[in-house]
């Protein structure tokens, strides 16, 4: 028995610099360089999981 379904790492996210698409380390993980699949372009940033813990509500 294996606990191993579907292991994500949803921590980083990258994003790239020239479409805006957004990565995941998995997505980044299948290509054999760091570049987005969708334009080809190799500058991507770290971004965040689009996970909102802060509301300002004030
Ligand atoms: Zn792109």
């Amino acid at each position: 028995m294996s606990d191993e379904t579907e292991q994500r790492p949803a921590g980083i996210m990258y994003e790239c610099i020239s479409c805006g698409q957004l990565l995941t380390a998995d997505q980044l993980a299948m290509t054999p360089e760091i570049k987005c699949p969708f334009c080809g372009y190799r500058v991507l940033r770290k971004a965040r999981p689009p996970i909102v813990k802060r509301v300002k509500a004030r």
